[in-house]
């Protein structure tokens, strides 16, 4: 995976409301919106807005901004009423990971039951 430019990043074009995106969540550092193609009745994504490739490019600086992401994760679960029968967060990391966007994103996902191991 190389490094991509913002005005060419899917996910920076979504947070500059470059692409039309139905926003649940934005704040200063974060948005939150619908997968486009959901693997559960709730399936929500929750990205930085500054362009940030995955988790694996993520240094001491960015320790914030991932529980940042994780809290906006909970709240919008708590929003979408995951809370009482639970939910689960993913990160996608690289090749092996199966990340196909290369801008950090948080999966939130419920409304069933998962699978362990996943597959
Ligand atoms: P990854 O596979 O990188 O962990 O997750 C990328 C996710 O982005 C996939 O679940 C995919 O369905 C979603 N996605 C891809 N393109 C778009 C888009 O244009 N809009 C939205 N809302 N989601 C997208
Ligand atoms: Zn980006």
């Amino acid at each position: 995976m190389g490094p991509v430019s913002p005005s060419e990043c899917l996910f920076c074009r979504i947070a500059g409301r470059g692409i039309e995106t139905a926003v649940l969540y934005e704040d200063e550092r974060a948005m939150g919106f619908r997968d486009i193609n959901p693997k559960a009745p709730v399936h929500l994504l929750v990205i930085p807005k500054e362009h940030i490739e995955s988790l694996l490019a993520c240094g001491e600086e960015q320790k914030g901004i991932l529980g940042h992401l994780l809290w906006v994760a909970n709240r919008l679960a708590d929003a979408e009423n995951l809370a009482r029968d639970g939910y689960r967060v993913v990160l996608n990391v690289g090749t092996y990971g199966g990340q196909t966007v290369p801008h950090l994103h948080v999966h939130l996902l419920g409304g069933r039951s998962f699978g362990w191991p996943p597959g």
